[in-house]
């Protein structure tokens, strides 16, 4: 079974492969270590990654780049709307009210979600992963930001099924990132903590997490970010900064022009590396725009000082991050910095003030959040024995449940009104599960909801879940215990409910000790005071659900009965038992794919990539034709020349010449099919003159070795 990370950048994807020696970044087609996160749609085909990246320019309208900022968010969310006015591409509002990317596919418009083409990127990395490995993908780890919504982790594990892909765990990119710092380190201390914080600038957005170490683990003290403060931003400051300048001096206004804006961004992303390794850069693009090349120049002084807004808010994260862990800047006894954009050297000054100390740059700064998600996944496969190292993640928001139900009100008189808890807050860690109790006469709905929206661009609705229907034999009202899941992606959910009801049997006396799962009942009897009452750990959970399945209890079937004991006496004696009847869950999550329309995305991805794979071996078919031509042209002149007559050669010279005028006319564009019939036509006529010459050449090295052996 395959080991596989992958980091899905905004800008630019890696993936990192286990092997039995160690953890690679394996690389693409064009032997990058990056792949480029887009997809250009063409008349024929797609072209995705590196091969997407060569064609962008050429058909900027179609190419489709930052996905991960797209992904399960709303169309109307304010920061979705501020980055479209910078996109190339189209992009409306679906009748669901998110975002539908428009392109020309195939002769026409056509639309996608953003977890189509986020799909269409996870594939190409999977086809990565499976070159270098020879081995089918299916399991793996990707990273994700921290900051991902409930909605956004769904839509992640949703393009990864379009991909054909099941990820094990969506672990936090700067988790992975501390996960593959830790690992490695020998020198852990044994009972002091080692404090670390980790900051990851890249493409679009911030993240810091700082954590403790110790021998054999790390645990996530605090999460911040700043979703929108990224290397992008200092090209964008660049970009407006000789947008503006270019209109006074030579008259052009780059907005108008698609291509141009694509380009002058390009050119001001160049520069801005250059920045970080000098102290000024030039800026030269030609026919940027009504056939006029363009000259600019700046310092890196100026540069610095256009992007105060954007420097100013890099302290925040930082700031927030300490303050949740409660460390003063002294007990954070490292700073790790990665992720591209940390090098303009701004940044970097900015860091070094605010933790007192030089950041270091240990780890590599591209590759690390990939490295980690394969280390992640290596530990969660049974396939690779990797060191014992525990990861404690934190939870980065608060969730809550809310429900309707009935409380006294001022008067003292019962009245119905909308009651909530917060089950998992901030900072609880991941996976975890929680029981709560309710009594109930008949079916329920509870929300599953952010506690706080002030750090989230997003509706505080998650999901709705309708429990029931069900029917109590005893009383009126119910006891009825419902499972709420923080998996190991970070995506909630309600994961069963059950009814339960006590009941009274006989039970044989016998001298065994109590089992298990009566004790469970027992914790839950005293704790049904209030609903929600009983908040149950992980483990406690997996323990009640183990013994009762063992021991049948979940069917009434009394624990002992079916079981050969050793009866001290055979007197019988009434026991209360709880007899445990599951409940339905039907699940509502606001705006998440339903199966169905996941279903027709993965066969509407498995069409296109169809046709990608027709489109790229027709190409493939054609340059054999080409090649053909080429190599038999030059072999008539050379190799074959003794073993056909002249008439022949002439005559076959032609035939060439003929198909290679049809190969850049009529034959331009024709289907895979043609392509072999042409080939093989132009072999009947080539096979009998390789045939002569090979019998010749055979006879020869006989006659050779004839000699040889005299
Ligand atoms: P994200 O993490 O936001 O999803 P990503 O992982 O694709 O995105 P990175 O590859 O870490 O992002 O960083 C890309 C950014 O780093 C780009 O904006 C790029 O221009 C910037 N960058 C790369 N090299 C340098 C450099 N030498 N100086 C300044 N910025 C740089
Ligand atoms: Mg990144």
């Amino acid at each position: 079974m395959s080991v596989v990370g992958f980091d899905f950048g905004n800008e630019s994807c890696i993936v990192a492969v286990a092997r039995q020696r160690g953890i690679d970044v394996v690389l693409n087609d064009e032997s990058k270590r990056e792949t480029p996160a887009l997809v250009c749609f063409g008349d024929k085909q797609r072209f995705i990654g590196t091969a997407g990246a060569a064609t962008s320019m050429m058909n900027p309208k179609n190419t489709i780049s930052q996905i991960k900022r797209l992904i399960g968010r709303q169309f109307s969310d304010p920061e979705l709307q501020r980055d479209l006015k910078s996109f190339p591409f189209a992009v409306t509002e679906g009748p669901d009210g998110f975002p539908l990317i428009h392109a020309r596919y195939l002769g026409e418009t056509r639309m996608f979600t953003p977890t189509q083409v986020m799909g269409m990127v996870l594939s190409n990395l999977k086809c990565i992963a499976e070159k270098n490995l020879n081995a089918a993908v299916v399991d793996c780890c990707i990273g994700i930001p921290v900051y991902f919504t409930d909605l956004q982790r769904r839509a992640v594990m949703d393009a990864a099924q379009i991909a054909g892909l099941h990820p094990l765990h969506l672990i936090h990119e700067t988790t992975a990132t501390a996960l593959a710092y830790g690992i490695y380190k020998t020198d852990l201390p044994e009972n002091d903590q080692l404090n670390v914080a980790f900051v990851d600038i890249g493409h679009s957005s911030m993240q810091v997490c700082i954590a403790g170490f110790k021998k054999g683990q790390l645990k996530i003290l605090a999460h911040s970010f700043d979703r929108s403060l990224g290397g992008r931003d200092f090209d964008e400051v660049l970009f407006q900064h000789f947008a503006e300048k270019f209109k006074g001096e030579y008259k052009i206004d780059v907005y108008q022009n698609a291509r141009a804006c694509l380009r002058l961004r390009a050119g001001c992303e160049k520069l801005k590396k250059m920045l970080s390794a000098n102290p000024e850069a030039p800026l030269n693009i030609e026919c940027l725009m009504e056939e006029k090349d363009v000259r600019g120049f700046i310092k890196r002084d100026e540069f610095e000082q256009i992007s105060i807004p954007i420097l100013e808010r890099v302290k925040r994260p930082l700031e927030k991050a300490l303050a949740e862990t409660g460390l003063s800047v002294e007990n954070v006894h490292m700073v790790e910095v990665v992720g591209s954009a940390s090098r303009v050297p701004a940044v970097m000054k900015i860091l070094t003030e605010f933790f007192g100390k030089e950041p270091r740059r240990t780890m590599n700064a591209s590759e690390c959040v990939a490295r980690g998600c394969a280390l992640q996944c290596a530990i969660l496969s049974p396939t690779f024995k990797v060191r014992e190292f525990q990861v404690n993640e934190n939870f980065p928001f608060s969730i809550a449940l809310s429900w309707k139900g009935t409380a006294p009100d001022a008067k003292n008189e019962a009245t119905e009104n909308q009651q909530s808890t917060i089950v998992f807050p901030k900072g609880n860690p991941i996976p975890s599960v929680k029981a709560l109790t309710f009594y109930r006469s008949g079916t329920f709905t509870i929300d599953v909801q952010y506690a706080d929206v002030s750090e989230l661009q997003a509706p505080a609705k998650i999901s709705t879940y309708t429990i029931g229907p069900f029917q109590s034999t005893k009383s009126e009202r119910a006891k009825v215990k419902v499972k709420v899941r923080l998996n190991l992606h970070g995506i909630v959910s309600i994961e069963s409910a059950t009814l339960l009801e006590e009941e009274e049997i006989e039970v044989p006396v016998t001298k065994e000790p109590e089992k298990e799962s009566a004790k469970m009942e027992t914790d839950e009897a005293s704790n049904d005071a209030v609903p929600p009452s009983s908040n149950e750990t992980d483990e406690n959970m997996q323990d009640a659900k183990g013994t009762a399945d063992a021991s049948g209890a979940e069917n009434g079937v009394p624990e002992s009965g079916d079981k050969p004991v050793q009866m001290e006496t055979d007197t019988k004696v009434p026991k209360k038992k709880v007899k445990k009847t599951n409940i339905p869950v039907a699940e509502l999550v606001y705006g998440a794919m339903v199966p169905t329309d996941l279903q027709k995305a993965v066969e509407k991805e498995f069409e296109m990539a169809l046709q990608d794979r027709v489109m790229e071996e027709t190409k493939d078919k054609k340059n054999a034709v080409e090649a053909y031509v080429y190599d038999m042209r030059n072999k008539l002149c050379d190799k074959y020349h003794a073993f056909v007559t002249d008439s022949e050669r002439e005559q076959f010279t032609t035939r060439l010449q003929e198909v290679e005028d049809w190969l850049y006319e009529d034959g331009e564009d024709e289907t895979k099919g043609v392509y072999i019939a042409k080939l093989e036509e132009l072999k009947k006529q080539g096979d009998p003159i390789e045939e002569r010459y090979k019998e010749s050449a055979e006879r020869g090295s006989v006659i050779d070795q004839l000699v040889y052996c005299v």
